[in-house]
């Protein structure tokens, strides 16, 4: 919507908005994750196309996408940030590669996307050449707001499981600690809702999500994880179980516990998302960035 041609924006947008069709994001590399800007995946022109060599890692439903938003590096002789260039893929392109990885709680949600010489008309490039990086941002805003705004915090599930548990020591619900953190979160989940219902309307009224929205993503996500590790200690030993048939709630905490960590680092880790916040928000001092403004084919790492 931000940067597309008009003729993208016909063809896409709407079997993208009814779900027809399914898009990745193919952003993070081996090398480059939280640098997104360090990335090495290659796009050389050749007349009207582009000629792309390289690899990314962690793309979320590639494995059923039909498009995806390729970022890569069109100029390696500029400072990193500044010779990127965005594309849209067809995932059926002759080489491409896709090869899912099996995760820590038995799903298998993302993949590893090889490219070897695939061609990319001029037509599919999204904004202009070297400005990949701002068509990039566009997208993470709008990643961070669309996970913090979505993202359950299991606060409601605690409460209800929390309602029915009688530990040793009685009813769950007449422990005073266990009504501490209640409280706690009860007030967190009331400052997220809202939080999200301001992004929402501003974006109601043409607004982009700005840096502001990374705060929705990084409370919900140590929430999550926090809820789920209170309520296996509210288990006791009856915590390590999770098969739904004999764990408590159904293994839903126990679900959740192995799930939590991947929403504090997909789509930006929490120490990246403290950093957007203290610099662009709070106007802090800038992370220290020694290869900011020196060409990225002299940057010194180990073989490129
Ligand atoms: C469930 C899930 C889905 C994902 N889906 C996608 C997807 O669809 N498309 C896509 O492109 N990517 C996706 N990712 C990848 C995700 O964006 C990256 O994993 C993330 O940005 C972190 O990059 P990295 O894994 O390379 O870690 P690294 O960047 O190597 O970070 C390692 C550690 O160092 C810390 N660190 C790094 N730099 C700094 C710094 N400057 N200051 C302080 N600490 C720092 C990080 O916080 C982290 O703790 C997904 C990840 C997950 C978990």
């Amino acid at each position: 919507m931000a940067y597309g041609s008009e003729d993208h924006k016909r063809n896409y947008l709407p079997k993208l908005a009814s779900g027809e069709q399914i898009w990745c994001q193919l952003f993070s590399e081996p090398a480059g994750g939280s640098d997104v800007a360090g990335l090495r995946t290659r796009a050389e022109r050749d007349g009207d196309h582009w000629i792309v060599n390289g690899q990314k890692i962690w793309t979320s439903g590639a494995h059923y996408s039909d498009f995806g938003i390729l970022i890569t590096r069109t100029d390696p002789t500029v400072p990193k940030h500044k010779g990127l260039t965005m594309f849209i893929l067809d995932m059926k392109s002759q080489g491409v590669e896709v090869k899912p990885i099996k995760q820590a709680n038995g799903m298998q949600e993302f993949n590893e996307v090889f490219f070897t010489n695939v061609r990319i008309p001029d037509s599919q490039r999204l904004g202009a050449v070297g400005d990949g990086w701002n068509v990039s941002l566009t997208t993470l805003m709008n990643e961070r707001l669309s996970i913090g705004a979505r993202l359950a915090t299991g606060f409601p599930e605690l409460f209800d499981y929390c309602s029915e548990l009688i530990t040793a020591d009685g009813p769950a619900l007449d422990d005073r600690a266990v009504r501490s953190k209640l409280a706690h979160w009860a007030v967190k989940d009331s400052g997220l809702k809202y939080t999200s219902y301001r992004a929402v309307s501003a974006l109601s009224k043409g607004q982009r999500p700005g840096p502001e929205n990374s705060i929705g993503k990084l409370v919900a996500g140590s929430m999550l994880q926090e809820i789920a590790a209170f309520a296996m200690e509210l288990d006791g030993a009856a915590g390590v179980l999770s098969d739904p048939a004999e764990a408590g709630a159904g293994g839903r905490f126990q679900a959740m516990l192995l799930s939590s960590p991947a929403m504090r680092i997909a789509g930006g880790t929490d120490e990246i998302l403290r950093n957007i916040i203290a610099e662009r928000v709070l106007g802090l001092p800038g992370d220290i960035r020694v290869d900011k403004d020196v060409p990225f084919n002299q940057i010194p790492t180990r073989g490129r």
